[in-house]
């Protein structure tokens, strides 16, 4: 049984992560998304609502988990039994920083690896931050969020 872990902010999860869930489910017998609970980040919303976000627009895949993590990945990708870890792909500047973040874990064991995945077209200039931006200030994210998040996000900004 192949087992996959998806690790990531996902403050909030928008349509590209989506994307890359979707696809990556269909290669692996289990995905599990890791939810990064990192206190020095300042997060719009906590652990817990960024596990139920996800949770909820996933529920139509069955072979996808979602669980919340603090601490290494590595340490994450043993307690699971993981195979491999899921990255997405966006544009040159993620490259150097997954390139440094991949070695660093290989770095500390040995057998970790990382398979990434190329943004869809669509979604290539798509980040929970800049989809942050646009909401604060009442911009349409219909073509950014999953339905479901969209009223979470307008909630945070008092936006109606
Ligand atoms: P992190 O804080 O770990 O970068 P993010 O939630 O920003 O977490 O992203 C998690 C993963 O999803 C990263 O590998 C990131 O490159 C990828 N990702 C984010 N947005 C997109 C997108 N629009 N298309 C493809 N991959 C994406």
């Amino acid at each position: 049984m192949k087992i996959a872990i998806y690790p990531g902010s996902f403050d909030p999860v928008t349509l590209g992560h989506l994307d890359i869930i979707e696809r990556a489910a269909k290669m692996v017998d289990k995905l599990i998304i890791g939810v990064l609970n990192n206190n020095t980040k300042n997060p719009l919303f906590s652990a817990d609502d960024r596990v139920n976000m996800l949770k909820e627009v996933t529920s139509h895949l069955d072979n996808v988990e979602v669980e919340a993590f603090s601490g290494l990945l590595i340490d994450f990708v043993k307690r699971k039994n993981a195979d491999v870890v899921i990255r997405g792909l966006r544009a040159i500047t993620d490259f150097e920083y997954e390139l440094q973040m991949a070695q660093t874990n290989r770095t500390m064991e040995p057998t970790f690896d990382t398979i990434f995945l190329i943004t869809s077209l669509q979604y290539a200039y798509l980040s929970s931050s800049t989809v942050k931006e646009v909401a604060k200030f009442g911009g349409d994210l219909n073509k950014f969020l999953p339905q479901q998040v969209i009223p979470k996000v307008k909630d945070k900004y008092n936006i109606k």
